[in-house]
């Protein structure tokens, strides 16, 4: 996916989709996830993303909303992707929209999350025995299964070839491209002080085969501590009821998003 064309071109479907109000493009819904709802559009290699202000937690065990959620995670993936697209990394991301929607490229997702991890938090932290922001020696990659009804157990590379998720170069690159990522995000999210603590990436195949990046970037995939407090501006805030969830969002897209 890293050889790939960087930005994507602004073709004249593209072109003429963003100039449209979003009930005109909005077609037939073909994905309903937690957060997000994916919509074909008229054109029918671009597809309609929409971020909701819905929050789950604990495998969905915890449900709620956090005010203005969609459109600062809309705003805040949009910025990332982009910074991705011009880092040579291909991402299924087209355009930002108005408010809470986005283009993006229709992708195969993997039934694979992988999970990088800087410091010690959330599930790391309880099934090793470490402290919340302990470090590490050094980052550790994660494989998980996408499957809510076995609660997305955590899996190896042997296991991904047992169930025959993906190809052993498919893994490699996976792999490769997670680090790279990790390396890029790291520094992104430094120079708009904040520690990325661990973080989420999905990806799927293109019509071409190609790995792309695709799915979201924001404190719902990501948990961010700000670097001098070391307060939580992410999604740990409302899995744990710390209050001023919708400031934390609020706060990631003013560092990310405004410079847009
Ligand atoms: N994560 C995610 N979706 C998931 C599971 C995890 O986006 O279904 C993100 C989570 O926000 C964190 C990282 O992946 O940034 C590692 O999550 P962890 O395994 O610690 O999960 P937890 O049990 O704390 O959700």
């Amino acid at each position: 996916m890293t050889d790939g064309i960087g930005s994507p071109e602004r073709t004249p479907e593209i072109v003429d989709l963003v100039g449209k109000p979003i009930n005109e493009i909005k077609g037939e819904i073909i994905h309903k996830g937690k957060a997000k709802l994916v919509y074909r559009t008229t054109e029918e290699s671009v597809m309609l993303m929409e971020f909701m202000d819905d929050a789950t937690a604990f495998d969905g065990k915890k449900k709620g909303s956090i005010s203005s959620k969609g459109m600062y995670n809309s705003h805040i993936s949009a910025a990332i992707m982009r910074y991705l697209n011009q880092c040579g990394i291909n991402t299924h991301f087209l355009e930002q929209m108005e408010d809470r929607f986005q283009l993006v490229r229709p992708l195969d997702m993997l039934p694979v999350e992988v999970v990088i991890r800087n410091l010690a938090a959330g599930s790391l932290a309880r099934r090793l025995g470490f402290d919340e922001g302990d470090s590490l020696e050094r980052p550790i990659l994660e494989f998980y299964f996408k499957s809510d009804e076995l609660g997305d157990p955590w899996l190896n590379r042997y296991h991904i070839r047992a169930l025959d998720l993906c190809s052993d170069d498919e893994i490699v690159r996976l792999e490769e491209d997670s680090w790279r990522i990790n390396a890029m995000l790291r520094e992104y999210f430094l120079d708009r002080d904040l520690e990325l603590i661990d973080f989420k990436l999905e990806y799927g195949r293109a019509a071409d085969g190609a790995l792309v990046l695709g799915d979201e970037i924001t404190p719902d995939t990501c948990r961010l501590w700000d670097i001098s407090s070391r307060d939580k501006l992410d999604k740990d805030r409302f899995r744990h009821d710390m209050g001023e969830v919708e400031e934390a969002y609020q706060e990631v897209y003013r560092r990310v998003a405004w410079e847009d």
